[in-house]
């Protein structure tokens, strides 16, 4: 063969590699771009809830990375809270300061990703290696909503072994659209939990002490459960608007709001049903146990001197309690009404009293 053509073959093949190189990487790139749309359909959801099972089941295998940590931030208390992990040694629930975490409080603060290609040999390290991780190296991305952080994910281990520069940008774009989700389900939790939320009192407003009371009221029906309704009163709570004025008054309702909340247990809704009258739905309670709790909200708020121009002035309040009964209460209706009945005739005894309904 002359040498020309050897040329020619060679740069032939060497054409063809390099069509070869492109398909495969044009390849891998739409492997990337199909996860990513896929992971784009699966998160855009409004609940934090569903969007966890997600990640947890599609993040490491998009990121190509082995474990990952999604931490929720919260300014206020400068808090990270653990939102969920693929790691199996990680408790939860889980909540610590900011301040604890040296990598996360600088990627916090720096707004900026933090890589480190060799952990061990960083200034993070702490002497310990968490035998779980298999690589040295780990990535540590706040995630941020036009320049406001929302949280902090934490990458672990890949098949390679290592992160290469494209793989970073990779997982920094993917996270982008993390955060954008993870926000938007932040924000429609926030605008829901206002809109059932009585604005004065931070309780449950009139409609959802309803929605719940209906919900818990089918429940028990359904397991033959027990359920406790308790209504209370501000006695001559006008008088005390009349006397110490209105933002007085609204000190005392969230005063009793404050001690209604401290006292309930976690399965039990407090909610302001109306004006200066509050309601508590006691799940799996019959009315003894009710009255415990009603009699310790009542005394508790007896405790508590108000003061006004440096006199001090005491609000007593008045209860009455119904004991969901199948035999005779068709709805939730009769469950209020009893109870309002009892209260009724708390007033009627001369008030600062729980009284049992029949
Ligand atoms: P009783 O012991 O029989 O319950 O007497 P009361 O004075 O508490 O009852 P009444 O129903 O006559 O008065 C309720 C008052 O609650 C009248 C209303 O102006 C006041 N009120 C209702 N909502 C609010 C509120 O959001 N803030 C304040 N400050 N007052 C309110
Ligand atoms: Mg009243
Ligand atoms: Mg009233």
């Amino acid at each position: 063969m002359d040498p020309i053509d050897q040329s020619q073959l060679k740069e032939t093949r060497q054409v063809l590699e390099l069509v070869k190189n492109q398909k495969a990487m044009l390849g891998e790139s739409l492997v990337s771009l199909d996860l990513f749309l896929y992971l784009h359909k699966s998160i855009s959801l409004l609940h934090l809830d569903d969007i966890k099972p997600v990640l947890l089941e599609k993040l490491p295998h998009i990121l190509a990375v082995r474990y990952f940590s999604l931490f929720l931030y919260n300014p206020s208390q400068m808090e990270l809270t653990l939102a969920c992990s693929n790691h199996l040694d990680m408790a939860k629930p889980l909540s610590f300061s900011v301040s604890e975490s040296g990598v996360m409080q600088d990627a916090l603060n720096q707004k900026r990703y933090i890589f480190e290609a060799d952990f061990t040999t960083s200034k993070y390290f702490k002497g310990r290696k968490n035998p779980l991780f298999k690589n040295n190296f780990f990535l540590c991305v706040p995630l941020m909503i036009e320049n406001k952080i929302i949280g902090v994910i934490n990458v672990n281990d890949s098949d390679k072994g290592f992160l290469s520069v494209s793989d970073m940008d990779y997982i920094l774009n993917v996270l982008e659209f993390v955060a954008l989700s993870v926000s938007n389900a932040l924000l429609h939790e926030k605008t829901e939990m206002l809109s059932i939320t009585d604005g004065l009192t931070q309780l449950n407003d009139h409609r959802q002490m309803l929605h719940i009371l209906g919900k818990e009221f089918d429940r028990s029906q359904r397991y033959q459960s027990s359920l406790s309704l308790l209504m209370m009163d501000i006695d001559n709570f006008k008088r005390i608007n009349d006397t110490y004025g209105h933002q007085k008054g609204d000190e005392v309702l969230v005063a009793l709001a404050t001690v209604m909340s401290r006292l309930c247990r976690s399965n039990d809704t407090a909610a302001r049903y109306g004006g200066e009258e509050f309601a508590v739905i006691l799940p799996e309670t019959d009315k003894k146990g009710a009255m415990v709790i009603a009699d310790r909200i009542r005394q508790e708020m007896a405790k508590i001197a108000f003061d006004v121009e440096n006199k001090e002035f005491g609000v007593t309040v008045s209860g009455g309690i119904a004991e969901l009964d199948l035999s005779t209460m068709e709805s939730v209706s009769d469950l209020i009404h009893a109870a309002d009945r009892a209260l009724y005739r708390a007033k009627e005894e001369g008030r600062d009293r729980v009284i049992l309904g029949d």
